[in-house]
């Protein structure tokens, strides 16, 4: 570009101009040489450009401060001046909507991004782990496909030895700007650039490695880190995995959704757990010592005399380690469930109706259904020494 005309003049205002005198300044001079209203002007173009910049600059106050303590050179070549603006980066369509806005009525129409930095795409994949890994943690590998720059483009999508051309039609911005009549005036409207597709540059040469997209496909192999406490559904996120940044935006993130396998034995809710341990009607009766399985190993609980089924006891700090802090763990409950026998020989079933004696009496009616045995057990009964209760 030829020498840069001071912003000032340009806008034809003075060095103290207020903003108000900016934006009208700027107003009269975009509407003159919108390209809307001057089709195939090049240089009407040039000067909208040219105004549309000054103004840009000197209506943003931290910009214009850095504008009138260097000039030009505030904004040129990255490291320069003081912050290094730069202004093909800079989004048109705030200015745009700003100007426009009000002039042609139509307010802030849909505006769609321009061809700033944007982050890439977050990638989702998902992991399955099993109880035991949820609960302490795991280290687990992934297979993925990364969008990676092409090495021979460098991303930038044109063929070695070619760069890509300013898209002409947006003039490198990505969006066109067309104004449509309606019934309450004039509207304008933003739109991606149907040439560039929004990328503002149109690459002629087209890369062979990467078919102009600048990017190239690998499979990768990603550890994560799963920690523990972590539950059916959440995910971890890793930074910088997944699909690659546009016009220089940071990559994406990669989502690890974690899908927690169901235990035999342990459920799950928050960071309690539960499970269901047998106990034999003796166990149930006298009390006694059991072992019950916890996500730590096998553990000593001490069943209490009279229990009845269906008891949940608690073993406190067996649950699942929290996500934020692994020394706080929930809860372990254990539901107590007492078997009764099912296969017993007639020595057993003796035994307990010489208990249901002594422990209930026998009545008359306490007959059995299969026959009238009432006698032979009565005497059986006393012959070993039971008592009726009274
Ligand atoms: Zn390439
Ligand atoms: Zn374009």
């Amino acid at each position: 570009m030829a020498e840069k005309r001071d912003y000032y003049e340009v806008l034809g205002v003075g060095k103290n101009a207020s903003d108000s005198e900016l934006k009208s300044a700027y107003r009269k001079l975009a509407k003159k040489y919108h390209p809307d209203t001057n089709p195939g002007d090049k240089e009407a173009e040039a000067k909208f450009k040219e105004a549309s910049e000054a103004y840009a600059v000197l209506s943003d106050a931290d910009k214009r401060r850095q504008y009138d303590q260097f000039g030009h050179s505030a904004f040129e070549g990255g490291a320069g001046g003081a912050g290094g603006f730069d202004f093909s980066g800079m989004d048109m369509g705030d200015i745009f909507g700003d100007i426009f806005g009000d002039f042609f009525g139509g307010g802030r129409s849909s505006r769609s991004r321009s061809n700033g930095p944007m982050k890439g795409q977050n990638v989702r994949v998902s992991v399955r782990i099993n109880f035991k890994e949820a609960c302490f943690g795991v280290e687990k590998e992934i297979d993925i496909v990364l969008k990676e720059e092409c090495r021979s483009c460098h991303g930038s999508g044109a063929k070695a030895g070619t760069s890509p051309q300013t898209c002409s039609k947006c003039g490198g911005k990505g969006q066109v700007v067309f104004t449509q009549q309606s019934l309450f005036g004039v509207v304008r409207n933003v739109q991606s650039c149907p040439d560039c597709h929004g990328t503002g540059k149109i690459i002629k040469d087209r890369c062979p490695d990467c078919n102009g997209s600048g990017y190239v496909s690998k499979r990768k192999n990603i550890a994560v880190t799963i920690p523990a406490g972590i539950d059916n559904g959440q995910c971890v996120r890793i930074r910088d995995k997944g699909e690659p940044g546009v016009n220089g935006g940071e990559r994406g993130d990669l989502l690890v959704e974690v899908l927690v396998g169901n235990d035999p034995i342990f459920k799950r809710q928050d960071r309690d757990i539960y499970s269901t341990v047998p106990i034999t009607f003796t166990q149930a009766a006298l009390g006694g010592d059991i072992h019950v399985k916890t996500i730590d190993g096998e553990v000593i609980y001490t069943v209490k005399p009279g229990t009845q089924t269906d008891t949940r006891v608690r073993l406190r700090g067996k649950g699942v380690p929290s996500l934020r802090n692994k020394s706080i763990r929930g809860d372990h409950y254990v539901t107590l469930v007492v078997q009764v026998p099912t296969k017993m020989t007639n020595e057993q079933k003796e035994l307990l109706r010489e208990f249901d004696r002594a422990m209930y009496g026998a009545p008359e009616e306490s007959k059995e259904t299969e026959g009238a045995q009432g006698e032979a057990q009565d005497s059986k009964a006393k012959k070993k020494g039971f008592k009726r209760k009274k």
